[in-house]
């Protein structure tokens, strides 16, 4: 079932425009200045359409976001601006009007302004964000990013992520070439990236796709002609296809994450399989969110107290993360983007409190680098690769 109609999204747009632009006049004037008659009220709203105006208002909705801090950093801390290469945005709920949502979606709890109060609190200027769009609500997923762009201009570097049923045996990372051209062409321009497309198999659901699979190789003409980076999450063992992918396509921009070349059943427990990728592919950059300590926090099962005890003593936390990453971050200085994996999975992370002890910590972490990569690593990587 395709739902809902042209007719509902106008009626959404209509609605949402009207809130952006709300004007202090009681009633409506004409272009030339005459009154112009009410109009008369508008047909009852069905089930379904009530169900998307409550899901769109909800996502546009403002929340209380608490006034950023004072901070007073020692010079340890770097202090210039962040750009965060790796923010997860929620989907709406893809079920059918009337079921009783409880789950972590746009929408129902959450509202883009989460999104943007946990960015402006603790002081990152933008974010490559990952926006989810699937079937059955393909077009409802699409229009949420156009009006995001719209409502909050420069925030957002948007991706899209589109699984095709990932959760099955017999689904995949990411929806074919010509599914996905076409929900590129419903807006053009509309994007700036393509993933982050997790490579990886997945427990009970899709298995492994290599970077270089038919499949793949069918999305990389559409992603040049469209402009667009690539983002991926590569899985064990691809790192022969992925420089084959690279090497054979040198005009576009990858940027992959994850540790699937660093700590798995054949992997020597080292960054350098990394190293070499990065060495030998001017074209590709690694995303370096596995600081504190080495321990990936941003997880459903880590409850947000625990996150927070976990910044308490920072030394020991900094030791490991420099021993692993200061050497590598500073021989690739023109190659690493700061990021965290955050905003989908564990919700706690877009709490305001959350989000400025992750950054404290990371701006503690980055005041540890050459000075010379200190900038780059922070926020002009990620700002070069946008800026043609
Ligand atoms: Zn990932």
């Amino acid at each position: 079932m395709r739902w809902p109609s042209v007719f509902i999204l106008s009626i959404i747009i209509l609605v949402f425009i009207a809130g952006c632009t709300q004007e202090t006049a009681d009633a409506p004037v004409a272009a030339g200045g005459q009154e112009i008659e009410e109009q008369e009220a508008p047909p009852e709203l069905s089930e379904e359409e009530r169900h998307w105006e409550s899901l769109f208002n909800k996502t546009f909705s403002d929340v209380d976001c608490p006034e950023a801090p004072e901070r007073n950093f020692s010079d340890d801390y770097y202090t210039g601006p962040m750009i965060d290469a790796h923010i997860h945005i929620m989907s709406l709920p893809d079920g059918a009007p009337g079921q009783d949502y409880e789950g972590d979606n746009l929408g129902i709890e959450f509202s883009m302004a989460d999104w943007v109060c946990m960015m402006d609190y603790e002081g990152t200027s933008k974010a490559l964000a990952f926006f989810p769009v699937w079937d059955p609500i393909r077009k409802e997923s699409l229009d949420v990013v156009k009006m995001t762009m719209e409502k909050y201009p420069g925030r957002f570097i948007p991706f899209i992520m589109p699984p095709d049923d990932d959760g099955s045996p017999d689904g995949s990372p990411t929806v074919d070439a010509e599914t996905l051209r076409e929900m590129l062409e419903v807006y053009p321009g509309l994007f700036e990236g393509y993933g982050e497309i997790g490579l990886y198999a997945r427990s009970g659901g899709a298995p492994a796709l290599p970077p270089n699979s038919a499949r793949l190789l069918e999305i990389y003409p559409m992603i040049r002609e469209h402009k667009l980076v690539v983002y991926v999450h590569l899985g064990e063992g691809q790192k022969a296809a992925f420089e084959k992918v690279l090497d054979a396509n040198p005009d576009i921009t990858f940027i992959w994450h994850g540790d699937q070349l660093i700590s798995c059943g054949d992997c020597e427990n080292n960054l350098d399989d990394v190293e070499d990728i990065l060495s030998d592919h001017p074209n590709v950059y690694y995303g370096v969110d596995e600081l504190y300590g080495d321990v990936f926090l941003i997880r459903p099962e880590v409850k947000k107290e625990e996150f927070l005890a976990h910044f308490e003593d920072y030394e020991p936390l900094l030791e490991k993360d420099l021993d692993t990453w200061k050497r590598f971050i500073e021989r690739h200085p023109d190659q690493v983007l700061w990021d965290t994996d955050r905003g989908v999975g564990a919700p706690w992370s877009l709490d305001p409190e959350v989000a400025i002890a992750l950054n404290n910590y990371s701006r503690y972490f980055i005041g540890h680098l050459d000075p010379e990569v200190q900038e780059k690593y922070a926020y002009r990587n990620a700002e070069k690769i946008f800026s043609g």
